[in-house]
C-alpha cells in the first residue's frame, strides 16, 4: 500500500498510452507528431523543472546550421560528406520549423550568421576562407545559394580581423516564443503535460508495460510506450548511452542605443556566439576555456567563464562600451565528439532522441519527425 497517493489519483496515473520523458523542444515536437499519428492514444509528457526546460529555454536563439570554420572542423572527425549532411539536416530542420509555426509566431528574422576571426587569425581566416567555393559547390543542391560568403567585418566597429565569413541563411529567433508556441499546440492536441516530476527509474511490469518512479513523488505512472527526450540529463536514466552533459552559460546585457551591428555571429572557433537581441547583445559560450569543468548538469554561472566573456564583449565586440549585463544564466546541452544525435530504439516500447550537440533549434523538428517514424 502507499501511504500518500490517493486511489484517485493513481487511477488517472494508470491512463497514460504513451509517456514522453522531457519538455524540451524534442519532446514536445515528438509528443505532438506521436499524438497526429495515433489520435486515439493518451500522449502525455513528464517534465522535472517546475518551469521552463534546461536547454531549450535557456538558448541563444541562433537558427543556424554551422559556420564554414565547424563544417570543416566536423569534417576532420566524420569526413566532409557527413559533416556536409549534418548542415543539410539542420537547414531542413529549421525549414520544417517554420513550415509548421510560420516566422512571425516563433520570432524567425533572418538576418544572416557571421564567422568572425580575431585581429591575430589572419593565417586561420585564410585556411577557412579557401573552401568557400568547394563548399558551397556542394551545398547548392540544398540552397540553391552561395551557403557562405566572403565579407568585409569593418562596419560592426569590433576589433577583429577586416573580413569575416556570411551565411545568409542563417538567423535568430525569439526563443520563448518557439517555446510557448510548441508547448500551447501540444496542449491543443490534448497532450498533457506534468512538471515538476522527475523520472527516477522505469522498469518493465510486463512485455507491454513500462512502470515510472519518481525521485520526488510517490505515484507511479504506467505507459505502454516510453520515449526519453531528455538530452543533456539522459545520463542519470539511460547511462548507457553516449551523451555528456555540457553547459552552456550566457549573459545578455543592458540596451545600447548606438548598436553598430544585427545578426549572429560565430567566434572563437564558434566555441563563442553572440547576436543582437534588439539593442542587447547576448553572448554565450566559451566551453573550451574549461571542456572539463562544463561537463556539468549544474546551471550555475562560473566566474571564470562569466569574466572570459566579458572580456570578450568588452575588448573585441564593443571595445570601451562596457555595457551593464542585465541576465546571466546557464543551460545543459547534450554532446558528444561524435555529433549526431541518438534517434533509436533502446528496447521493447522504448525509444529515445537525445543528443542535440547544441543545435537542437535547428534540429529538433527533424529529429522528432525521425523518432516518431519508428514508433508503430
Ligand atoms: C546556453 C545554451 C545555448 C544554446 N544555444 C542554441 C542556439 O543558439 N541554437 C540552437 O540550435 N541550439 C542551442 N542550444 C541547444 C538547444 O537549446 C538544445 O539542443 C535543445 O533545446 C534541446 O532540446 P531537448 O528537448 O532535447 O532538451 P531540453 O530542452 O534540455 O529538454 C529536456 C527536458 O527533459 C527534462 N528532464 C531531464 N531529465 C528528466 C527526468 N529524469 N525526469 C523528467 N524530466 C527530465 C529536462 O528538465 C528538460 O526540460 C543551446 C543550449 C544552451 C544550454
Amino acid at each position: 500500500m502507499n501511504a500518500s497517493v490517493s486511489f484517485w489519483e493513481q487511477r488517472w496515473a494508470d491512463k497514460a498510452d504513451i509517456v514522453v520523458i522531457g519538455a524540451g523542444l524534442v519532446g514536445l515536437q515528438s509528443a505532438i507528431k506521436l499524438k497526429q499519428k495515433f489520435s486515439h492514444r493518451k500522449v502525455w509528457i513528464i517534465e522535472s523543472s517546475t518551469f521552463g526546460s534546461p536547454a531549450s529555454l535557456r538558448n541563444a536563439g541562433f537558427a543556424c546550421f554551422g559556420s564554414l570554420g565547424e563544417v570543416l572542423d566536423d569534417a576532420k572527425n566524420i569526413g566532409l560528406d557527413d559533416a556536409l549532411g549534418l548542415y543539410a539536416l539542420r537547414y531542413q530542420g529549421l525549414q520544417k520549423l517554420i513550415a509548421a509555426y510560420g516566422e512571425t509566431t516563433i520570432g524567425y528574422e533572418n538576418s544572416g550568421g557571421y564567422e568572425i576571426f580575431k585581429n591575430s587569425e589572419s593565417q586561420e581566416f585564410d585556411r577557412i576562407a579557401q573552401h568557400v567555393d568547394s563548399v558551397n559547390e556542394k551545398l547548392f543542391e540544398i540552397h540553391g545559394q552561395m551557403s557562405f560568403q566572403i565579407k568585409k567585418s569593418s562596419s560592426f566597429g569590433m576589433d577583429i580581423h577586416p573580413s569575416a565569413i556570411f551565411s545568409p541563411g542563417e538567423g535568430a529567433i525569439q526563443t520563448h516564443l518557439l517555446y510557448e508556441t510548441i508547448r500551447k499546440h501540444a496542449l491543443s492536441l490534448g497532450i498533457e503535460i506534468f512538471s515538476g516530476l522527475q523520472i527516477e527509474t522505469f522498469h518493465q511490469l510486463d512485455s507491454l508495460k513500462w512502470n515510472l518512479k519518481f525521485a520526488n513523488s510517490d505515484i507511479s505512472i504506467v505507459a505502454k510506450e516510453l520515449i526519453i527526450c531528455t538530452n543533456g540529463f539522459t545520463r542519470q536514466i539511460l547511462p548507457e548511452l553516449d551523451v555528456a552533459p555540457a553547459r552552456g552559460q550566457v549573459l545578455v546585457t543592458e540596451p545600447i542605443p548606438t548598436l553598430p551591428f544585427r545578426g549572429i555571429f560565430h567566434y572563437d572557433k564558434g566555441y563563442v556566439y553572440f547576436r543582437s537581441l534588439g539593442a542587447r547583445i547576448l553572448i554565450g559560450g566559451a566551453r573550451n576555456i574549461d571542456f572539463k569543468g562544463e561537463e556539468t548538469m549544474s546551471q550555475e554561472t562560473t566566474e571564470q567563464l562569466v569574466s572570459h566573456l566579458k572580456n570578450i564583449l568588452n575588448e573585441v565586440i564593443v571595445p570601451g562600451m562596457n555595457p551593464i549585463i542585465d541576465y546571466q544564466w546557464a543551460g545543459t546541452m547534450g554532446m558528444a565528439s561524435d555529433r549526431q544525435p541518438i534517434i533509436k530504439k533502446v528496447d521493447e516500447h522504448l525509444h529515445c532522441c537525445v543528443r542535440m550537440g547544441g543545435m537542437g533549434v535547428a534540429l529538433s523538428a527533424w529529429a522528432s519527425e525521425k523518432l516518431v517514424n519508428l514508433i508503430d
